[in-house]
């Protein structure tokens, strides 16, 4: 049946036509190796005529990219099996060697004996191409053809594991081109690409056979630099790729410099993995760019142990909010004529679960970093409001509220909404609140923060210079800027008894405040000595340790009672 269809399908058609159209490159040869026969497809690959080839032996492909062993076992394997398959370079007779797909396979007559070989070769060279084409794509930037950050990471991890074996130094040196934005920006990318592509190759040349470097970023580069025997070597290497870098680059008619700022790691000492030898190589580099770029910096533990508690503090203060681990404490404030408590000032304070009481100062300029100054100080005025309104319901005088507010927090587009809403939600007349803010606002040269400020003071909040007399204590912008109180700040009182200097800046202070119709508070008075100075020139409230340190809301109303006999002693 089935012969009848190859007969039937065969006729007109010789053997010789099918196998001279066969895409495959076909030569049969006898049992001694010579050629018999070869198709056109064979010809074409090879650019040999039939003629040239017919009588030779398969030697006359051989490239030199195998060994006679190879041969030899294909021969073997022939003999034994009946067939071989696998990958061959050959080379044609234009001596250009390709990678070719062989089967072989003998031809046997009937009584079983072998006569023939039969080679097919299956062009694999595209299909190769095109698989090394996606593995350097996947391990390479395709911008300066270096590794990328994927390869230098299996490169290192490799080496890591060998070098744990054999206890060498390998020294990460992380690269970041300083400057290159500005190249960026005022030549363009394409100019930016050529700068980055000439960069690598500096780089390139600064580095042994068996370092590596790969762009894994930007600008940024990470270097590896295995097998050295001391820290020095990589210093060394540092130094040239620096210098490398310093040298003009010339493109396009235009001269351009930028430099670089390198941090180096250590494999074993500063860490025995890649992420920590990366952080610290990363952070050696911010610290040489702090320290002006264009240089190196040695990894410092320290500074990262830091980082990483830094961490762990910024997700504990991130949870703070929710689990309620922030209180406010109240410090009075004294007015100097009536002696009666005018108002307070809201202090936060942060109980951590594993560090205790949490002075503001260490945890509110993380805030600030973090951005949780938002919520936090929102969260802060709410509660101050409620907690001054709630005294009053309780049966006490009507009294101010200081609150602390940060300059971000100013800054911030929904400041003015908020302290209007919690306002209105607490029902706390606006003239009770007090924002205390400190002069660096005034250095912000927001207008928009200054309106919001302005708008808040036409609502009839108040707001405060805050530790007045640390900071730029500039008259012009108490001039410019309508503020209702001054503070005077805590180290300008401490020695005001014993430093004439310090009395005659505060006294100063006081007239000013005195003359542009201000109230001046003073802060940090702790002695009856610092008290007597202070109320000479007209300072209208005192607020220190002398009268009370911030006591929590539930000692207030205990703390008001018994404040008339503390106001008795003081007279
Ligand atoms: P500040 O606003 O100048 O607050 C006054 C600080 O001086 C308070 O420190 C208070 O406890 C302390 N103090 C008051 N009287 C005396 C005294 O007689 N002697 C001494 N030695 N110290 C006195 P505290 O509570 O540690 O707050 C420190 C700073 O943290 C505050 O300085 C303020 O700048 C900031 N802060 C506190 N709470 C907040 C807040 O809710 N938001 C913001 N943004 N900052 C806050
Ligand atoms: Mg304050
Ligand atoms: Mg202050």
């Amino acid at each position: 049946m089935i012969s009848d269809i190859l007969e039937s399908t065969l006729e007109n058609v010789s053997f010789d036509q099918v196998i001279q159209q066969i895409k495959q490159g076909i030569m049969i040869t006898d049992t001694i190796g010579h050629i018999l026969y070869v198709n056109t497809t064979f010809c074409g690959v090879t650019g040999y005529e039939p003629k040239e080839i017919i009588g030779k032996t398969p030697d006359i492909l051989k490239s030199e990219m195998h060994d006679d062993d190879f041969y030899r076992f294909i021969w073997t394997t022939l003999y034994e099996d009946g067939y071989w398959q696998g990958e061959v370079y050959n080379r044609n007779k234009a001596g250009e060697i390709y990678l070719q797909w062989l089967d072989i396979n003998d031809m046997k007559n009937d009584q079983g004996e072998v006569t023939r070989y039969v080679f097919i070769f299956t062009d694999i060279q595209k299909h190769k191409q095109a698989q090394k084409d996606i593995a350097f794509l996947a391990y390479h930037d395709p911008l300066t053809k270096l590794p990328n950050r994927l390869y230098v990471h299996q490169h290192l991890q490799s080496l890591l594991n060998k070098e744990h074996e054999h206890q060498q130094m390998i020294a990460l040196l992380y690269l970041d081109l300083d400057r290159f934005k500005q190249i960026n920006d005022t030549l363009g990318h394409s100019y930016g690409d050529e700068v980055l592509i000439q960069a690598a190759s500096r780089v390139e040349s600064c580095l042994r056979k068996s370092d590596m470097v790969s762009r894994v970023g930007g600008d940024e580069f990470i270097c590896i630099l295995s097998g050295i025997s001391s820290q020095s070597d990589a210093e060394t290497v540092a130094q040239k790729i620096i210098k490398a870098i310093s040298q003009p680059f010339y493109l396009d008619n235009f001269e351009s410099h930028i430099s670089v700022s390198i941090g180096i790691s250590f494999y074993p000492y500063d860490g025995d993995d890649i992420e920590t030898l990366v952080t610290y190589a990363d952070s050696a580099m911010y610290r040489a760019k702090k320290m002006g770029s264009n240089q190196y910096q040695l990894a410092q533990v320290e500074e990262n142990a830091g980082a990483f508690e830094k961490l762990i503090f910024e997700n504990s203060l991130r949870n703070a909010l929710q689990e309620e681990t922030l209180t406010l404490h109240y410090q009075p404030l004294i007015d100097t004529k009536t002696h009666k408590v005018s108002g307070f000032e809201a202090l936060l304070r942060w109980e951590h679960p594993d560090f205790g009481t949490v002075s503001p100062m260490d945890f509110i300029p993380l805030a600030e970093e973090t951005g949780l100054i938002i919520p936090i100080g929102e969260w802060v005025m709410r509660t101050a409001c409620r907690q001054n309104m709630s005294w009053q319901r309780d049966g006490s005088p009507p009294t101010r509220m200081a609150v602390n507010i940060s300059t971000l927090q100013i800054l911030d587009s929904n400041f003015l909404k908020t302290v209007l809403e919690i306002l209105e939600e607490t029902k706390m007349p606006a003239d009770l609140l007090e924002l205390e803010i400190t002069e660096t606002i005034f250095m912000e040269e927001s207008s928009s923060a200054l309106l919001t400020l302005r708008q808040l003071r036409e609502k009839g909040v108040r707001i405060s210079i805050d530790d007045f007399g640390t900071g730029y204590s500039s008259l012009y912008y108490l001039k410019s800027f309508p503020v209702d109180t001054i503070k005077i700040d805590r180290t300008l009182i401490q020695d005001i008894n014993t430093n004439q200097k310090s009395e005659a800046i505060a006294h100063s202070v006081i007239s000013l405040a005195n003359n542009l119709n201000m109230k001046v508070i003073a802060e940090g008075v702790e002695t009856i000595e610092q008290l007597s100075i202070l109320r000479e020139p007209k300072c209208d409230e005192i607020q220190g340790f002398l009268f009370s340190k911030p006591i929590p809301s539930s000692n207030v109303m205990h703390w008001m009672e018994n404040n008339y006999v503390e106001e008795k002693r003081l007279i």
